[in-house]
């Protein structure tokens, strides 16, 4: 793909911005939202238990992901905690996740009071490594739980095959990517259940909202009694409960109903998304030392939550990664870093004292959990590489994308300049 060349100097050193637009504002909304909330309110049915949108919405989220049952919960934290729950996680049990997620995806671990397992990153795919899963395994592993970073598959086919071989349940954390596919199916449908979350900067939006999708019916029933304080589904009035263990984590009508107004466009938002995508990678391609997030063979689509790319200074005259950032920002792009070292964060490495970790499983066990949950490629990614683009950049136009990359490449054929200036 060919880039007008100009002889533009970056904003940074006193040039034109190469961004003057503004990239589309999110949460998209237009009246059908504002009937959704009236019909909602004066139906003076606002709870699952009295109303009938989120049974609604449940059916048509589990159609258009060709699923056979969706489950919805109060966010995409309480779905990952309900399937734990569900598959009876607790303390003793070890749960592997990948260095690189929202802590989110740690911390429904360590509620369980079970030892989470971090393994190293693919710095390529930015996804988890399915050798450095598999090289996790202990015979304490109860569960496996990768996570489609920025919308992205992670390497479904190792990661199924791994647990086949150890016969462990695979939690899919879809939280990023509700409409993403591996091999035409939908990510969220290969393990027992697939977690989706509706929080505000996700792409498909309720303010906060998650759901469970999954095959299995009996998973299913127990993921529902969890979420329902141990109620089954047709339990007419609170009584004996289904299981040992449950919670409050039902989805409100506000929420699904929002869902339902909110997933008339998320076809659209999606192929949208991805042909910019595409059409970035084509142009971040030409441009040395920007490496967008490789995808795996086996993806078919991706409804992309987040650009991830990688950035090498040593193709911007050794320009260190927060200055890179402030040319872009100079130019009128807005980039973050993106998760840092979820494994030598202070709240992680916290948990190694936590006096309940200690009496369930010793000194020992958690000291040797600090130096297991080592990930030196994901350092190397979080601390000097990595960059993201939120999703909704990936709604902006053609020529955005175009000035997108104009800008770096004008950082960097002004790299040095850009260098000695402050
Ligand atoms: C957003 C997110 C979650 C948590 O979802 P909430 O709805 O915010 O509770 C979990 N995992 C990942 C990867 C996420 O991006």
């Amino acid at each position: 793909m060919e880039l007008k060349i100009t002889d533009e100097k970056p904003a940074l050193l006193g040039g034109e911005k190469a961004f003057t637009g503004a990239f589309p504002r999110w949460p998209v909304y237009d009246r059908s939202e504002e009937e959704a909330l009236h019909e909602v309110l004066y139906s003076n049915k606002w709870g699952r238990l009295d109303g009938s949108s989120t049974a609604k919405f449940e059916a048509e989220y589990a159609r258009v992901m060709g699923m056979k049952h969706c489950l919805t919960t109060s966010g995409g934290t309480t779905a990952l905690f309900t399937m734990l729950g569900a598959l009876g996680i607790g303390p003793g049990d070890e749960v592997i996740l990948p260095a690189y997620t929202f802590v989110a995806t740690y911390n429904v671990v360590v509620l369980n009071y079970a030892l989470p397992i971090l393994a190293d990153t693919d710095i390529n795919s930015f996804q988890v490594d399915p050798q450095k899963m598999r090289k996790a395994i202990t015979k304490e592993t109860k569960a496996l739980m990768p996570v489609h970073m920025g919308g992205v598959p992670a390497d479904l086919d190792s990661i199924m095959d791994l647990a086949q071989k150890h016969k462990l349940p695979v939690i899919e954390d879809a939280c990023q990517a509700p409409g993403s596919e591996w091999k035409g199916k939908k990510v969220g449908s290969y393990g027992v259940g697939g977690a989706f979350s509706f929080q505000s900067s996700k792409n498909l939006n309720c303010a906060e909202g998650g759901a469970i999708t999954t095959n299995d019916s009996a998973f299913y029933q127990a993921c529902y009694a969890f979420h329902h304080q141990g109620q089954t589904e047709s339990t007419a009035s609170f009584g004996t409960g289904e299981g040992t263990r449950g919670t409050n984590a039902r989805m409100t009508e506000w929420q699904s109903r929002m869902l339902l107004a909110q997933m008339v466009r998320q076809q659209a938002q999606d192929n949208h998304r991805s042909e910019n995508a595409a059409y970035l990678s084509s142009l971040f391609n030409d441009i040395k030392g920007i490496y967008p997030a490789r995808l795996y063979g086996g993806t078919t689509k991706v409804s992309y939550h987040l650009y991830m790319f990688r950035y090498d200074k040593a193709h911007f005259a050794g320009m260190p990664r927060e200055r890179f950032i402030q040319a872009l920002r100079a130019e009128g792009i807005s980039t973050s870093t993106g998760y840092g070292r979820l494994n030598t964060d202070p709240y992680v490495l916290a948990l190694g004292q936590n006096k309940h970790y200690l009496k369930i499983y010793g000194e020992k066990i958690m000291k040797q959990w600090s130096e297991r949950n080592q990930c030196p490629q994901n350092d190397k990614l979080t601390s000097e590489q990595s960059l993201w683009l939120g999703q909704s950049v990936l709604l902006g136009s053609r020529s955005d994308m175009e000035q997108i990359a104009e800008s770096v490449r004008k950082i960097q054929k002004y790299a040095k300049e850009i260098m000695t200036t402050h």
